[in-house]
């Protein structure tokens, strides 16, 4: 599943071949993603020119002088700049056209969204609840700290809550608690602003060198065959269990929580 690194790679693999560029046309094959593609996309967007590709949580934003564009990658999407003459394969479900290349949208398992939030983006359902990104500088030990009074969840499905922090998927949050060690079953509200300091510093870290990693991909994005980066990440105990600790070499363990498996260390976390 593209988690935010990946699709902070789609943003920057795409962006230069589209900005300040205007949309010809609009090609969509298949409408039933997640939700149903706007039949009238091509109203709203033919002929305005594209001014940025921003990035919010998961999701990426075509801003347009007429409004936005939100497109989500879901559990299996890409986004790829093609040939205005490359024919379209089975799980291509939309292109936007534009004057010399097209975008593709490809999802061979549906769940990824096209949608039109108009004028007003901020106001949207899916945007207006979600918590600060974790590159930010909104997303402090702090803040964290101050999120976490008095919560018995496990701090692992409170990193994981995109109302508290934006983008931190089962891979991150594994990999981040791992690096801090802070065991996933700890509750969030019996953690220390010290404690909290380093997730925070661990996460920001784990997602800037997976940001770095997916940048050696950038060329992927254009071309008529293959798929687009999601790049091969270092990662450290995320689906090892069983498998030595890197630090103290126990067998790592698992626990479900919110129903993912959730590989730590024992000896390791606390
Ligand atoms: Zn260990």
């Amino acid at each position: 599943m593209p988690e935010l690194p990946e699709v902070e790679t789609s943003r920057k693999g795409i962006s230069p071949h589209l900005i300040n560029k205007s949309v010809q046309d609009v090609v969509l094959r298949h409408t039933q993603l997640r939700w149903k593609i706007p039949q009238d996309l091509l109203s709203e967007i033919k002929g305005k020119i594209l001014l940025s590709i921003d990035r919010r949580a998961k999701y990426l934003l075509f801003n347009f002088s007429s409004g936005t564009l939100l497109i989500h990658l879901g559990m299996s999407g890409s986004l790829q700049i093609c040939p205005l003459d490359s024919p379209p394969k089975k799980h291509d479900h939309a292109d936007l056209i534009f004057a010399d290349c097209l975008l593709r949208f490809t999802d061979p398992r549906r769940f990824g969204a096209i949608l039109w939030l108009g004028s007003t983006p901020e106001d949207s359902p899916l945007l207006s609840k979600l918590g600060p990104e974790p590159l930010s500088d909104d997303f402090t030990a702090k803040y964290l700290y101050t999120a976490a009074a008095s919560r018995k969840l496990p701090v692992k499905q409170f990193i994981m809550d995109q109302k508290v922090v934006t983008g931190v998927g089962n891979i991150y949050a594994t990999e981040a608690l791992f690096r801090a060690g802070i065991k996933p079953t700890r509750s969030a509200g019996n953690i220390s602003q010290k404690r909290y300091q380093l997730l925070v510093d661990c996460i920001k870290e784990i997602l800037q060198q997976a940001i770095q990693q997916g940048g050696t991909t950038l060329k992927d994005f254009v071309g008529s065959d293959g798929k687009p980066g999601y790049f091969q990440q270092t990662l450290q105990i995320y689906g090892k269990t069983g498998q030595q600790c890197p630090n103290c070499e126990n067998p790592l363990k698992s626990v479900k929580l919110a129903a993912r498996a959730s590989v730590y260390c024992a000896n390791c976390q606390h």
